[in-house]
């Protein structure tokens, strides 16, 4: 870590607090080995009377060896039945000696639902201690930031209640919706513009236009900008060149727009709302041009930053970003999930695709099996402190709310080391073909969808004899291209443009309940798009493929495209696109 950096004159010493952090990130990562053999035995000892740590005959072993030679590497799918008995109502110590406190519904799904990640009470000081890292290690690369505020656009989702009532809901909702998050004491580096009642307003354009709102109110003091994921970002900037008449207008007049009629919301941003014609002029003035290059640092001038995550599928939208904020540093702070917070970037400066998270050893007990596309095999299973730099693994964890040996799913690469903890690049999510935001789609459920679409097409004696798909992030939001080449029997009865359109639709219908929810809820999906290509398309494909030297014999239609010439074959070859025509259907309720 910089702890050398230079500090500018105007910057006021770190607090105590900030000290503590670093000392407590320098400990935890000296003893990286320590302090997972110590989680482990802790974990182990609270949860030795739970049914499953019974079940394989643990009898009370805390080591790391008995455990791994009693305990299986699962998947969620060899959870789910255990999952749904406690989501059904049993509250008998199952997973975890304490009670599951909720589910936090994860981005990844199973079945076409979304995965429900079992947590208890204390994880939420857990997610906390991690949050509490983030600005002092940031203050240590950019001081100052304690002189303005953060514009940071965040968002509840809908919550449900599982049939033996438990809440289940996204993580960071959970999160928005606690004292930790609500109550939190006065912090001059964590001072956000968004007012609290505007972030847990679940209509997301009443939420995203009072955050807007605030923003723009405090624009000579937002100091760093910031969402989730790149993607919410650039929704956010598409919401401002929607929506700046009618911003300005609330800001000339001190009132705010009808439509939003959230009663907390209108109370607080009655607090806030002035009229202020200078500053409606400048907003209009730099929205009303037609060229929106740097349009970030033009409203904000003093943003020094962009705070989204980047890493992994979030890195297509870099260049969008880079457009609007003039090339702004994008900081990617922490890596994080619904089973478990991991670790944080202890260089955020750094490019995004140098990237590494250090995987803070106190969060869980994490092991790693070494990656070899080419077979399966959990002999070899690593721990933490020995993993290889260089090499690529996938992520397993063990965890205070009883998860035990559990395959998260992301592929990690080893760059370094601080002290004795390693430092890992995010490679990709294993299995995840397309992704617009939290959305992930695998080659199965793409291929069922195809499957399901294509049914409507047998009455007009039409069949897709290939198919392609990238995600295409041009469009904000983003949407799903599927790339078609059809075989069409008899040209006289060809498919017309609705029930080709049905087939879009009939696809989205398909796919899994975080694709329909972006869709409905959260409108960070758009309309799915289908490209029918002309026919021998996918077999120029092919022998591009072979000329770039692919052998013949192992050659795969790819199923997602992402190299820039393969794209441009498939986009020359289109003969026809058609768009889904209406939303598909989501409900918060899960199906089951
Ligand atoms: P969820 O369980 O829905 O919160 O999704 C967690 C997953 O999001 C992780 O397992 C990763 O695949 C991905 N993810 C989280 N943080 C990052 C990050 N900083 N960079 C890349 N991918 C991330």
């Amino acid at each position: 870590m910089a702890t050398n950096v230079q500090r500018t004159s105007s910057a006021s010493p770190a607090p105590e607090k900030h000290k503590e952090a670093i000392q407590f990130i320098e400990k935890m990562t000296r003893n990286t080995d320590k302090v997972q053999a110590n989680v482990l035995a802790e974990i182990l000892s609270r949860n030795a009377d739970t049914e499953y740590l019974r079940l394989y005959n643990l009898n009370g072993a805390t080591d790391r060896e008995t455990f791994k030679s009693k305990i299986p590497i699962v998947t969620y799918d060899d959870l789910q039945p255990i999952i749904q008995r406690i989501a059904d109502g049993d509250r008998s110590p199952i997973l975890s000696a304490h009670p599951i406190s909720e589910f936090l519904t994860s981005s990844g799904t199973s079945a076409g639902e979304r995965k429900l990640m079992p947590t208890i009470h204390e994880d939420l000081d857990r997610r906390q201690l991690l949050y509490s890292l983030l600005m002092p290690v940031m203050n240590l690369y950019m001081p100052g930031l304690d002189k303005g505020k953060a514009l940071y656009f965040l968002f509840v989702k809908s919550e449900t209640q599982t049939p033996g009532g438990l809440l289940a809901r996204p993580v960071l909702t959970s999160y928005y919706k606690s004292d930790h998050f609500k109550t939190r004491p006065f912090d001059p580096y964590n001072v956000y513009t968004s007012p609290n009642e505007a972030i847990l307003c679940p209509d997301s354009f009443q939420s995203m236009y009072a955050q807007m709102l605030c923003g723009l109110y405090d624009r000579k003091e937002v100091l760093r900008i910031g969402a989730i994921f790149a993607s919410s970002l650039l929704r956010a900037i598409r919401f401002l060149q929607l929506n700046w008449k009618e911003l300005c207008h609330d800001i000339r007049t001190g009132t705010l727009n009808e439509t939003v009629s959230d009663p907390d919301i209108r109370q607080c941003m009655s607090q806030i709302l002035r009229p202020n014609s200078d500053l409606a002029n400048v907003i209009e003035s730099e929205c009303s041009k037609k060229n929106w290059e740097r349009i970030i640092v033009r409203i904000w001038p003093n943003v020094k930053y962009l705070e989204v995550i980047v890493t992994g599928t979030m890195a297509q939208y870099i260049p969008t970003l880079d457009y609007y904020s003039g090339g702004l540093p994008k900081v990617c702070t922490m890596y994080a999930s619904s089973e478990c917070y991991f670790g944080i970037n202890l260089n955020p400066l750094c490019k995004p695709s140098e990237v590494s998270y250090t995987i803070m050893p106190n969060m869980a007990y994490f092991e790693f099996i070494p990656h070899n596309p080419h077979s399966v095999s959990t002999d070899n299973v690593v721990d933490l402190a020995n993993v290889e730099i260089g090499k690529e693994y996938e992520l397993v964890i063990t965890t205070h709310a009883g998860l035990y040996r559990y395959c998260v799913g992301d592929i990690l690469r080893v760059t370094g080391f601080h002290n004795s903890a390693p430092q890992f690049h995010f490679v990709r999510r294993k299995d995840v073909l397309l992704s617009i935001e939290s959305d992930k789609t695998d080659e199965s459920e793409l291929q069922s969808a195809i499957e399901n679409a294509s049914k409507l097409l047998k009455k007009f004696n039409t069949s897709v004899v290939e198919y392609s798909s990238y995600a295409d992030t041009e469009t904000i939001p983003g949407h799903y291209v599927i790339f078609w080449e059809l075989l069409v029997k008899d040209p006289m009865n060809y498919p017309r443009e609705e029930v080709m359109e049905q087939c879009c639709l009939a696809m989205e219908e398909s796919l899994n309940a975080v694709y329909r929810q972006g869709r409905v809820e959260c409108n960070s999906i758009g309309p799915l798009e289908i490209r029918v290509v002309k026919s021998g398309t996918f077999e120029e494909l092919m022998d591009y493929a072979i000329s770039r030297g692919a052998s013949i014999n192992q050659y795969k239609v790819p199923r997602c495209v992402s190299f820039t010439p393969v794209m441009e074959l498939l986009n020359t070859r289109v003969v026809a696109s058609y768009f889904s025509p209406s939303l598909p259907f989501w409900s918060p309720e899960r199906r089951r």
